[in-house]
């Protein structure tokens, strides 16, 4: 199997009715971008830059950090990186901050909404952000956008984040790309101008999917009990896609379930054109794509729905083994 992935490594991903879906890989590490040339990844779709915060005992310099991100953006030689912004606060506490005692963490003072309260950080994230990028192009994406105030907020913040850097005379990047990651039900029913304002759209599946269902995503006796595969969350993002759609907004999917081939294939066969995974799920879920028709996939998942199954999943693998 590893040597068929490798005999693909190199070739874009279009599936067997002439699909092209965007492959890239999730990272949070310097040590991490080498994987991009390995794995065939088109860029990173994700890169999480919690790390570089946790693993110190003090909050890192902006030097520090721009240092970092250029690092990164060497590294990857031209292809896109999307860096997400600090996603921290209640359970990934950071050594040097005060805890914050809440009662439900994942729904708590977190990600963007640290960010907007306490700008200093976000500030300072985003200003090692353009110096990293230094002429060449930028791609920022917040985490944890629920509503469309949130957004032109953090966004609010880039662009005086800009306009300080040029006033300091420093070379800004060649372009700027500004997304929001749609990771609570309620951003995908904000009004039209939300998609019409934003650069993209990444659903960050792992936090989605914990909403949609009500069920923690560390909680072992909860976390299993929803398939991804489940009609109503498939309906739920085949209405993301839509709604993406109607404004030509790019629209990818980020959380782990992308990296899962059956679920990889779903999500292509309802209208994702971009997918962000683990380097090692590339090979198999490009492997699978390929040799498959999503008309074929989507016809099923409609049956299936009609039929009013709880998941497709058993239809798409009864699908898949007929065309083996
Ligand atoms: C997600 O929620 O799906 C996501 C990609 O972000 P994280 O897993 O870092 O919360
Ligand atoms: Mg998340």
């Amino acid at each position: 199997a590893l040597e068929r992935y490798a005999s693909i490594r190199d070739t874009t991903c279009v599936t067997a009715c002439g699909t092209r879906v965007v492959l890239t890989m999730n990272a949070g590490l310097m040590a991490d971008l080498p994987s991009l040339d390995s794995s065939g990844a088109e860029g990173v779709g994700l890169f999480r830059t919690e790390l570089q915060f946790l693993v110190r005992n003090q909050m890192p310099r902006r030097n520090e950090l721009a240092a970092i991100y250029a690092r990164v953006l060497d590294a990857a030689h031209g292809k896109r990186v999307v860096f997400r912004t600090l996603d921290i606060g209640s359970d990934k506490v950071l050594p040097y901050m005060k805890p914050n005692d809440e009662p439900n963490p994942a729904l708590g003072w977190r990600a963007i909404r640290v960010g907007l309260d306490k700008p200093g950080v976000l500030r300072m994230q985003l200003q090692a952000l353009l110096r990293a990028a230094n002429g060449r192009p930028l791609s920022i994406m917040f985490p944890f956008i629920a509503q469309l105030e949130e957004y032109r907020a953090a966004r609010a913040e880039m662009d005086k984040a800009v306009s300080r850097e040029a006033r300091l005379g420093h070379a800004l990047p060649e372009t700027v790309e500004i997304g929001a990651m749609l990771e609570t039900p309620s951003l995908a029913y904000a009004p039209k101008r939300f998609f019409q304002e934003v650069d993209f759209v990444s659903i960050g599946g792992n936090d989605l999917k914990q909403f949609f269902f009500a069920a923690d995503r560390e909680n072992e006796r909860v976390r299993r009990r929803y398939d991804t595969l489940n009609t109503s969350f498939l309906s739920f993002v085949e209405r993301v896609v839509e709604r993406c759609q109607e404004t030509d907004t790019p629209l990818s999917f980020c959380g782990e379930d992308a990296g899962r081939p059956i679920e990889a294939l779903c999500f292509a066969a309802i209208g994702l054109r971009a997918l962000s995974m683990r380097p090692a799920s590339i090979g198999p879920v490009k492997h699978l794509l390929m040799r498959t028709r999503l008309d074929e996939v989507r016809k099923v998942i409609c049956d299936a729905r009609h039929r009013g199954e709880q998941s497709v999943r058993a239809a798409v693998m009864e699908y898949l083994r007929s065309v083996e």
